[in-house]
């Protein structure tokens, strides 16, 4: 397998991965949503609330405020706690705030990590309160699995898409610019009397230009055997970590594959 990274900026990683099997592409992108393990509050205990949202909303929200940290947690499923919670398995942030004017706006960097789990961004709000209004609570973060709930998938975005074939036929193609003012995503162009590809990653498959070509010049096809993989993190992880974090899951499955038909008895 050949990897080339295209772009890892502004939270985005696109990575082309050439001559790798679209399962495997598939198994890593479905990993990266549903099997890396990340924080987020599980549980908020409210001791003063005096704002106009109800205490369920403010819990919910902050639920969905993606955390950093965590690395020396455990899932407390597999925590000797019996799903109670502890240290090990679980960090404190605290809140504590009185708003000291109207339409006051309280952000996730307000929360005051008492362990190692932390915002990953400081500007998310929470909640607007007026003069005199108080929040005091307390959220225990856990480690999670986004296949058990969507606060704990570390990617807004993940997905893999196949590599392009456009095919333009120079002998059909009488250069009438339709596909060229058809194409979304503006990616063809005319250069010495043929149409060019200017970017071929960047074509979504759509076909518009197929159909938009009279003489049936141009055809669209892809090949799934070169694929790019695009993730997008929430925060929590960086984009390099969510991939190698995936990789390890799957090779742990693999392990535990591995082991248990080593187990089974001979006469299988
Ligand atoms: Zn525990």
């Amino acid at each position: 397998m050949d990897v080339k990274v295209l772009s890892n900026s502004d939270g985005q990683l696109k990575f082309v991965a050439k001559d790798a099997d679209p399962t495997f592409m598939n198994a890593i992108r479905r990993i990266i949503m549903a099997e890396v393990a990340i924080p987020a509050i599980e549980k908020v205990y409210i001791a003063e609330n005096t704002s106009v949202l109800y205490d369920d909303i403010i819990a919910h929200r902050l639920g969905l405020i993606p955390l950093k940290g965590g690395e020396i947690l455990t899932l407390t499923e597999k925590c000797d706690c019996d799903k109670k919670g502890c240290p090990k398995c679980e960090s404190i942030l605290t809140l504590e705030v009185e708003a000291a004017e109207d339409n006051f706006l309280v952000y996730s960097g307000r929360m005051k990590a008492e362990g190692s789990v932390f915002p990953a961004n400081n500007n998310i709000p929470i909640a607007e309160m007026n003069a005199g209004q108080k929040l005091t609570l307390e959220a225990h973060a856990r480690l999670g699995l986004g296949k058990n709930h969507a606060k704990w998938q570390p990617v807004s975005a993940c997905a893999v898409k196949y590599e392009p074939i456009i095919e333009i036929d120079s002998k059909k193609c009488d250069l009438c610019g339709a596909c060229i003012e058809e194409c979304p995503k503006k990616i063809l162009k005319e250069k010495d009397n043929a149409i060019v590809v200017t970017s071929l990653w960047d074509c979504t498959l759509c076909k518009l230009c197929e159909e938009a070509c009279p003489p049936a010049a141009i055809k669209i096809s892809y090949d799934d055997r070169n694929s790019v993989l695009i993730v997008e993190t929430t925060g929590s992880l960086t984009n390099d970590e969510l991939v190698l974090a995936a990789c390890d899951v799957m090779l742990q499955k693999c392990e535990e594959l591995k082991s248990s038909i080593k187990s089974l008895p001979e006469a299988f």
